[in-house]
């Protein structure tokens, strides 16, 4: 594992190092375009990660003020130099305001003359709206809106599918690292505690979500969380994880198995696979999202196990692990180039456990072009022991 470590690692380490700080100057623009057609003379933008977006702020409380010529960020005191490093390494638009006891006057300030205030109604709390609309901006107008920096978000730059694709091989690369432990029968907290950590000192700043090991019988709950179960021979073992780099997220499932499994696992593997593929095979820019689901779905219909497949085939991936657009059968999106995806059909048998295949892809002109490369062979070959 260690000079294994060290090749990978070296390769990642200085292409991590290589990253340009993100300019996101160009996104205010943008998102203002949609002011007049949303109705609104003004957006406060509540959503951690679209304030993210918009100035590079990372810290976890603010609001940002967009109105047509400016765009504010409000956020207090504890964040004083971080939002002023970050706002300005990342968009030179951007004002800073900041204060830990007047926030209100700032936000009002900032809103100025603006009638028609928009509200990001999948975020705001009922608090703050009962708070605005009874006091902050009596007599003005609260409208509420939905996914409109979302929106925006889907269609990732260069700078974000550089970031989303190292995080993609980070993960690919602990993988690689750790497959042979899968035979040491470690339980499923130790295996996941330990790719972590792998994912870590290749260069993630985390986990993207909490790592996924589902061996056995728990393999049939999708998402099962690590438990003291040990890993046996005769396992189908379900990994679902991702690493974070600046900020991006990755995610991928690969299902192995340990030693000899048995035929209908098997054919759990061969028929998940080839839905996966067939699902991969259908992104291409123009197509519905609900037709890639319909694409993995019949493939696992054809084998007669359409209530096996419990949940929809994919979903956006950038900032937010889940974002839009979701690939499922009640989707009303249609993939448009940059949009960044995943495909993961699954079947899940309480008594022969779980299979779920699962990659993170973007739509291209031609396509898609997959993030993810992990092998799909789901056989462990045996390591030579030390002596
Ligand atoms: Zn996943
Ligand atoms: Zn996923």
């Amino acid at each position: 594992m260690g000079s294994q470590m060290g090749s990978l690692g070296v390769d990642l380490a200085a292409r991590l190092a290589m990253l340009e700080p993100l300019d996101v100057s160009g996104r205010a623009p943008r998102l203002r375009a949609g002011l007049a057609p949303a109705g609104i003379d003004a957006l406060i933008v509540s959503t951690p990660a679209n304030i993210r977006y918009l100035t590079g702020f990372t810290g976890s409380a603010g609001v940002v003020i967009l109105t047509p010529d400016q765009l504010v960020l409000v956020t207090d005191g504890r964040y004083r130099d971080q939002a002023a490093d970050q706002v300005f390494r990342s968009n030179a638009g951007a004002r800073v305001e900041i204060s830990s006891n007047a926030q209100r006057d700032l936000i009002v300030a900032a809103v100025g003359e603006a009638e028609r205030i928009g509200l990001e109604a999948e975020h705001i709390t009922w608090s703050a709206q009962r708070r605005y609309e009874s006091d902050w901006f009596l007599g003005r107008s609260l409208v509420a809106t939905t996914g409109m920096v979302e929106a925006l978000r889907r269609e990732k730059e260069p700078n974000e599918l550089v970031r989303i694709e190292l995080a993609a091989e980070i993960a690919d690369a602990a993988l690689a690292m750790m497959r042979p432990r899968l035979l040491d029968s470690p339980t499923e907290l130790e295996f996941a505690r330990e790719l972590d950590m792998t994912m870590r000192t290749l260069g993630a700043t985390r986990p993207s979500f909490e790592t996924i090991v589902a061996s056995g019988p728990n393999g049939a709950r999708p998402h099962a969380r690590p438990s003291s179960r040990i890993i046996e021979p005769g396992d189908l073992v379900v990994l679902d994880f991702g690493a974070v780099v600046d900020g991006y997220c990755s995610d991928m499932t690969r299902t192995l198995a340990v030693g000899a499994i048995s035929a209908t696992a098997q054919h759990m593997l061969d028929v998940v696979t080839r839905a996966q593929a067939a699902g991969v095979a259908a992104v291409r820019p123009g197509i519905a999202a609900r037709e890639v689901d319909a694409v993995c779905r019949a493939v696992i219909a054809e084998a007669g196990w359409a209530e096996a497949f419990t949940h929809g085939t994919g979903h956006g991936v950038g900032l937010d692990i889940h974002e839009a657009p979701g690939v499922g059968s009640t989707s009303d999106a249609t993939l448009a180039i940059g949009d960044v995806v995943t495909v993961e059909p699954g079947v899940y048998l309480p008594e022969h456990g779980g299979v779920r295949v699962e990659d993170t892809v973007v739509v291209t002109a031609e396509g898609c072009r997959p993030l993810t490369h992990s092998t799909k062979d789901p056989t462990l070959s045996t390591r030579p022991r030390p002596t």
